[in-house]
């Protein structure tokens, strides 16, 4: 049996589409519908404190008209949390948790740098000090090697305890973190390849920690490069990038196609005319190999 591709998108609802989630949202879109397979969104409303009054309801509209088609139904992470609970039980069952006292402070006071932030010192693996009660859920990392190959970012392998540290699968305010929403929804919606920014990438060896402790598959990963400013940061709400413009879409759709260097031809006239080139003539070898490119479009 050959198993059917599925991709998705899975943008946060921080803000409106801009440049950078519609490239993520292209490439995954052209990968899965290339092959014939399917492609899902996933609106990732995990984190209300992040979110934006109205923000997935934009980004669907926009996404709709682009010309985008998803298929099956949209899943909200909102509405997940039974899943999330679930996992987080088997976890605990199988004793790869620990309740963690430490505060943001403490924890940077303690600690070397890590790949991204301080590495957990596992000063509560043994439970918290006396006197100090649990605030969040870490997962045990001792002896995690990961290892996978990414279609764009070539063979990685991560040493979790040393690199990242025992990491957050419950928040201190109680929230689910990413980390495990993330993994607990590509194997619930039978993800086969998970395209998207390699602003993630760093991420992806916690989330195959989490599969491997939870029996779940690991499907493939594909990293895209990043767009960034000449500053070399990411474009997002937060350096002010400009939302993508529904009104004449074709010309933001051409500069999301060219940054993954696909070379079309001159006098695709419309939507209909840029999706049938774009999924017709699509090439993953030729996106970059680079972690980010910097573009003059904000
Ligand atoms: N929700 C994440 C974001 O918008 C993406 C998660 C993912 O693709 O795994 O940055």
């Amino acid at each position: 049996m050959t198993l059917r591709y599925r991709g998705r998108f899975a943008p946060s609802p921080t803000g409106p589409l801009h440049f950078g989630s519609l490239v993520a949202a292209l490439a995954s879109y052209l990968q899965a519908k290339a092959q014939g397979g399917e492609w899902l969104v996933r609106i990732e409303d995990i984190d209300p404190p992040r979110e934006a009054a109205g923000a997935s309801d934009d980004i669907l509209r926009t996404l709709e008209a682009l010309g985008f088609e998803w298929d099956g139904e949209i899943v909200y992470q909102s509405r997940r949390t039974e899943a999330y609970r679930a996992a987080l039980d088997r976890l605990q069952t199988g004793g790869a948790l620990y309740g963690c006292a430490c505060t943001r402070k403490e924890i940077s006071d303690s600690s070397v740098q890590g790949i991204e932030g301080p590495v957990y010192p596992g000063t509560c693996r043994a439970g918290p000090a006396p006197g100090r009660s649990a605030r969040a859920l870490r997962v045990h990392t001792a002896g995690a090697l990961i290892e996978f190959d990414d279609r764009w970012q070539g063979a990685i392998r991560r040493d979790l305890e040393t690199e990242f540290g025992d990491f957050v699968v419950r928040r201190a305010d109680g929230l689910f973190a990413y980390q495990l929403a993330v993994t607990v929804d590509d194997a619930a919606q039978g993800i086969s390849e998970v395209v998207r920014g390699a602003d993630l990438l760093e991420s992806t060896p916690r989330q195959i920690h989490l599969q491997n402790l939870l029996g779940l598959a690991t499907p493939g990963y594909a990293h895209l490069p990043v767009a960034v400013n000449a500053q070399g940061e990411k474009l997002s709400k937060q350096t002010a990038a400009t939302p993508v413009t529904t009104k004449n879409p074709l010309p933001v759709l051409l500069q999301a196609l060219a940054f993954l260097d696909q070379a079309p031809p001159a006098g695709l006239g419309n939507l209909g005319e840029f999706w049938s080139w774009a999924i017709g003539n699509w090439r993953p070898e030729r996106v970059s190999t680079t972690r980010s490119i910097v573009v003059s479009v904000t």
